[in-house]
């Protein structure tokens, strides 16, 4: 890890001597003497107080301020160090019970992008005459938006406009954004980028266990005899979260299920490079061995779940032998797997995007919920059916985005639901609309059918990010009117918007994030938003201004007050967190795992407006659901839910002989790279252009060497990439990370027909043009 760098840099002393010994030329020979880089005096430590060790003098802290990692869903914990308000480094919270004192390099660097050049500081409207991106007041842009969003819904109805939002922004946020979204405004449509990380484990867990509910606590990590990792690169994906891994004393058997050898997979005891997407078959065929063998628990099957028997018959036919024809796996290794999952071992079953982002992602996440059920492992320490989050509030955008779901996790389908939310927010039951929006594929259908005419994008990259990126950003080019709200006016999508709209990051307002453990944590400002840039709350509360509906939001006026209103949408639901009392609360506890109801909260902290926060006692301080082998179903079991597989949209062929995969590259990038590229220490840390992996055995029979420039391929595009000859991947198979935009340019537009999120592991392409220059 990074020694701590500064946000606001300031001159060191010396420097103004460098930059004239530069500029008189007189550079010398730096054998005898160095002319740039700091004096001792900088590298000369002092005490910096607040339990911080020691710090250069130049970055001695006044203060510090706790606040919750904006990146990945870990959710660790950083002390920002403050000298008179402002924030000039950081380092992760020692006793936070997340990251104990850990960051990975995106955290470490998490205030860089935040004093990046290129940072949108006014509204930006596209001038009729020019085409150019021209700056105007607050005023201009706001009466702009509601004046062209409300002549679009007038002309073509409330269906032509939607929104993409994000993962990334606050939980009191994204519920304000929804609320006014269709409440205030009267629109139907919007979905988030959580639709590309999160929306089948979303499903997966609401249909087999009645509510979005991930049963962990990362402690669990630590006490399983077996973690079996799917679909999931945790040491580059949540490097953090490894580290857990890593203090297991169990000896554990670490079982990774991924057709790379990733770096989590250089680590297993068992790696299972399965052919790509048959995962879904494999976990069939080990249910098939458990049942077989009679390695499962009767009576928790019996007690807590239904549709076993059925399941069991179902997964009759996927003997080892036929399992392993279609894995490329060997029947040794299937039963090895069953063997290291019976009962009466503590196995814990981690997933992420190898499963979330397949054509049948949801079938495959609850053939995991299926397992973890059949073998008793659920809601005792050390076990569960786990699904990683992907970005820093997925969960909150899960419970409160008011997309697919409304408010709190309930269904706009039902009259009763939407009656509650109606009473509890003091609206017109009828502004409450009886149906979920179109999903973000569905949107994007109809943004290129001409069906959506205004679209707005909030935090997110939709002409890099969305697969089949052509096809997007051809979309987005035939819309009315796109406006764009980030903090960078030069991403892909903002380039092509009508209107940005500068928003503070984080660390630059104020809220909640809840991370993949169900941890609600506190996130600050520490930072002023250059220019005219503010929170997205702020924003929204002025669109609501602008469009004549604000009387409705006025109880909305502050996050700290959003935070009450979500508390009271969350009463009596699997995620009731009424008892936390403030963001103080949050503070003093390390964060605060849903549920956390006013009667848990009475059993140890009589909140008060006085009361100085108290925090939670060691044994709630992290906890897992179901215990009590009671779940959210009407009748309190869980449920067995499997469908045949189904073959791969896009086989290869003689035309398209590789298998493109794609997922992250380092733990130095984020997404699209819109934040993480702004630093130059993230930099170093990965390859500047974007490469491909290829095997040995087919970079010799194409005589293919490292570093040789190649064409990749498919029926959506072409792209160059540098070849990296590597064994990681599997002969026949190619790897991009996704941070490089080539990557979408290849993927191919096909969905989990029940989430409906994207497939980005898996299309046919091939490789053309090959170089021959070897390393
Ligand atoms: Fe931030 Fe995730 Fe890295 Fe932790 S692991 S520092 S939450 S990016």
């Amino acid at each position: 890890m990074k020694s701590p760098r500064t946000l606001h840099r300031r001159p060191e002393r010396g420097e103004a001597t460098r930059r004239a010994a530069d500029r008189s030329g007189r550079r010398g020979n730096s054998l005898l003497r160095q002319w740039t880089g700091p004096l001792t005096q900088d590298l000369t430590l002092h005490p910096a107080d607040f339990g911080l060790g020691k710090v250069p003098a130049r970055l001695r802290p006044d203060a510090t301020a706790r606040l919750i990692c904006g990146y990945c869903s870990t959710g660790c914990s950083l002390d920002v160090h403050l000298q008179s308000g402002v924030a000039v480094n950081l380092t992760p919270t020692v006793d936070y019970p997340v990251n104990l004192g850990m960051a990975c390099p995106k955290g470490w660097e998490a205030l860089t992008p935040l004093a990046a050049p290129d940072r949108a500081t006014t509204p930006l409207l596209r001038h009729p005459r020019t085409g150019r991106l021209e700056p105007v007041g607050w005023d201009t842009a706001l009466e702009t938006f509601a004046r062209r969003f409300k002549a679009l819904m007038d002309r073509h109805g409330p269906e032509s406009v939607a929104f993409l939002s994000t993962g990334q922004i606050c939980t009191e946020e994204m519920a304000l954004l929804g609320a006014l979204w269709k409440f205030g405004m009267g629109a139907v449509h919007g979905d988030s980028n959580t639709r590309q990380c999160m929306a089948t484990s979303h499903v997966a867990y609401k249909e087999s266990f009645g509510f979005d509910a991930p049963p962990f606590t990362y402690a669990d990590f630590e006490e399983s005899d077996t973690l079996v990792f799917i679909g999931s690169n945790l040491c580059i994906a949540h490097p953090i979260l490894w580290q857990r891994v890593a203090r297991n004393r169990k000896r554990p058997e670490i079982i990774v299920v991924d057709p790379r050898r990733t770096e989590t997979a250089m680590n297993a005891t068992q790696h299972l490079a399965l052919t790509p997407k048959s995962d879904l078959t494999l976990l069939y065929g080990v249910a098939h061995l458990l049942v077989q063998n009679g390695w499962v628990d009767r009576e928790f099957i019996a007690r807590h779940t239904t549709g076993f028997a059925a399941f069991a018959e179902f997964v009759r036919p996927f003997t080892p032998d036929q399992v392993a024809a279609a894995s490329g796996l060997t029947a040794g290794q299937l039963r090895r797997f069953a063997e290291a999952i019976r009962p009466p071992r503590a196995v814990s079953f981690w997933w992420t995007m190898g499963v979330n982002q397949g054509h049948e992602s949801t079938r495959t996440a609850q053939a995991i919920i299926n397992l973890s059920l059949m073998t008793g492992n659920v809601g005792r320490p050390g076990t569960g059916p786990n699904s990683v989050t992907g970005q820093c509030n997925a969960m909150g955008s899960r419970l409160f985005a008011n997309t697919s779901s409304l408010l709190g996790g309930r269904d706009f389908l039902n009259p009763e639901d939407r009656a509650e939310v109606a009473r509890l927010l003091g609206l017109p039951p009828a502004v409450v609309p009886a149906r979920p929006s179109l999903a973000y594929d569905q949107i994007l259908d109809g943004v290129a059918g001409g069906t959506i005419q205004g679209l707005w994008v909030i935090g997110t990259n939709t002409a890099h990010s969305w697969t089949d990126s052509a096809r997007a950003r051809r979309a987005l080019g035939r819309l009315e009117f796109l406006v764009v709200q980030d903090l960078y006016a030069t991403t892909d999508t903002a380039r092509q918007a009508h209107l940005v709209l500068p928003a503070a990051g984080w660390g630059e307002k104020e809220g909640t994030f809840i991370n993949s453990e169900r941890r609600l944590g506190h996130v600050k400002k520490v930072s002023r938003a250059p220019g005219q840039a503010i929170s997205d709350f702020n924003i929204f509360r002025l669109v609501a201004d602008y469009w004549g509906c604000g009387e409705m939001f006025r109880e909305w006026s502050s996050p700290q007050a959003a935070f009450q209103i979500l508390k009271r949408l969350s009463a009596g639901r699997p995620c009731d967190f009424t008892g936390i009392a403030d963001y103080r609360h949050l503070e003093a506890s390390g964060g605060i795992q849903w549920p956390f109801s006013e009667r848990m909260s009475v059993d140890c902290f009589r909140p008060s407006a006085n009361s100085a926060p108290v925090p939670l006692p060691p044994a709630l301080r992290e906890r897992r659901l179901f215990a009590d082998g009671q779940f959210f179903t009407a009748d309190g079991k869980a449920r067995f839910i499997f469908d045949s597989p189904r073959s791969v949209p896009e086989p290869v062929d003689a035309e398209f002989p590789f298998v493109l995969l794609t997922g992250r590259g380092t733990s130095a990038q984020w997404h699209t790279n819109t934040r993480t590229g702004k630093s130059a220490v993230l930099r170093k840390l990965y390859p500047a252009k974007p490469y491909v992996e290829v095997h040995p055995v087919d970079a010799a029979r194409l005589r293919l060497g490292s570093k040789a420039r190649v064409s990749v391929v498919s029926r959506r595009g072409r792209v160059e990439c540098a070849a990296f000859v590597t064994p990681t991947v599997g002969p026949g198979q190619v790897f991009i990370p996704m941070h490089y935009e080539v990557a979408n340019v290849l993927t191919r537009a096909e969905f989990d027909p029940h989430s409906r999120q994207p497939s980005y592991k898996h299309c046919a392409v091939r490789l053309e043009g090959v170089s021959t220059a070897r390393k």
